[in-house]
């Protein structure tokens, strides 16, 4: 079987540079996701196709009923921020270093995994035509607008596209970055926006008006003195946190006195709290400064806008992860880490500080979801991005390992 890895190896290291050479911001991942299907077309999968918002999919049947096994991955990258800081990688440039590392934006986060899971589907395939036999169904899917966090692309493949073709689903192995561990949750998080109410006026007699921005002042004084001191704690998952990360006036011209001033507060939370009572802690906060100033005036909603992906589909979504944990003791799980295990692997149990689709998986769909990939936290989102070969095809034993358990691959076969 290692030989059989060994050979696709070049090919996978290969692709892995094909798909970082090609951007793919989130909104405009078409040009990725054809290239993908059309790899998906080759290996000679079952069933492969792009969805209505654009998500790619591929699945293998096995011979007899068995588990769903859903690969997920997505396919956009976030920007790249300052060209210079990438000296002397392009980060569209797929290039390996001489310490065996592929540099370039979405090598760790995601396409170092998303590779890995694609080429988990070629060697099943390969050896399903070799004779080799399994239980259940292994899905691939590589969905858009991830990072976006607003599970734009997962809710419409776990709503719509599993449905319409009438698949199911009863584990997800998500490649996010993991450096070979398990990973088991994350916060939640969710973009609240709070704005305070004024009236505008000349400068000149700021008297005459009501500056939205002075009114926001007992907020922000409250959010970062007396909140962020009394953020509540997870067992497994941490501390919770909340910050602004945004502030801006209406109408923001010279001389007028602002009568809307608008606030962008990053919240993260835990199981057990939900988004409703998040809000509520605001209103508590508007009525104990009204009380004190009966001119005080505010509102507060989570972010809600209408996104569009590259294939034309729009909805109106609102900016928030909800938390998930998935039990460490559940079954799947247990078989996931004596698979990874059995290979010489030591995976530790951890939790993401990141969010991911997870939270669409498992905290809306209810879905056991695993988080396992070669690549490396601390890279993503970095100029520094790259993933080491040597763990790319570590975790593709691993993952091989995993879904030969789950699925009872038919060992003597191959
Ligand atoms: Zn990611």
């Amino acid at each position: 079987m290692i030989e059989l890895i060994k050979e696709i190896q070049k090919e996978l290291i290969e692709f892995t540079q094909e798909m970082i050479k090609i951007p793919s911001f989130t909104g405009e991942e078409g040009e990725l996701a054809n290239v993908i299907l059309n790899n998906l077309e080759d290996f000679g999968m079952d069933n492969a196709f792009i969805d209505g918002i654009g998500n790619v999919v591929a699945v293998i049947k096995g011979q007899e009923n068995g588990l769903n096994i859903l690969l997920n991955g997505h396919l956009d990258v976030v920007p790249v921020g300052n060209i210079r800081n990438w000296h002397p990688y392009d980060p569209f440039g797929g290039e390996i270093d001489h310490q065996g590392n592929i540099h370039g934006r979405g090598a760790a986060d995601l396409k170092g995994g998303l590779s890995v899971q694609l080429y988990l589907m070629k060697l099943l395939k390969l050896l399903q035509d070799r004779g080799a036999s399994f239980k259940g169904n292994l899905i691939f899917s590589a969905v858009v607008h991830e990072e976006a966090a607003e599970m734009f692309g997962i809710e419409y493949l776990c709503k719509q596209t599993f449905p319409d073709k009438k698949l199911s689903c009863d584990l997800v192995l998500l490649c996010e970055p993991t450096g070979l561990d398990l990973v088991l949750g994350q916060r939640g998080k969710v973009e609240i926006v709070l704005k305070t109410k004024g009236q505008t006026a000349h400068s000149s007699t700021p008297q005459a008006g009501i500056n939205a921005l002075e009114k926001m002042m007992p907020v922000l004084d409250h959010i970062f003195k007396k909140m962020s001191n009394s953020m509540s704690k997870h067992p497994l998952l941490g501390k919770s946190s909340v910050t602004v990360t945004n502030l801006v006036c209406r109408p923001g011209a010279l001389s007028i006195i602002p009568d809307e001033c608008e606030i962008s507060i990053d919240r993260r939370y835990m199981p057990g709290e939900r988004v409703e009572e998040l809000l509520e802690e605001f209103e508590l906060l508007f009525e104990e400064i009204k009380k004190n100033d009966p001119q005080f005036e505010a509102i507060v909603c989570v972010r809600k806008l209408v996104e569009r992906s590259y294939t034309g589909y729009e909805k109106e979504v609102q900016k928030y992860h909800p938390p998930w944990i998935t039990d460490e003791e559940h079954p799947l799980v247990q078989k996931t880490l004596l698979a990874v295990k059995k290979i010489g692997q030591h995976p530790e149990i951890k939790y993401w500080k990141f969010g991911t689709d997870g939270s669409m998986t498992a905290a809306l769909m209810g879905i056991p979801t695993i988080g396992y990939s070669g690549t490396e936290e601390r890279y993503a989102h970095t100029p520094d991005e790259r993933v080491n070969i040597e763990m790319i095809m570590q975790s593709l034993e691993g993952y091989f390992s995993i879904i030969s358990e789950l699925l009872e691959l038919e060992p003597d076969q191959f």
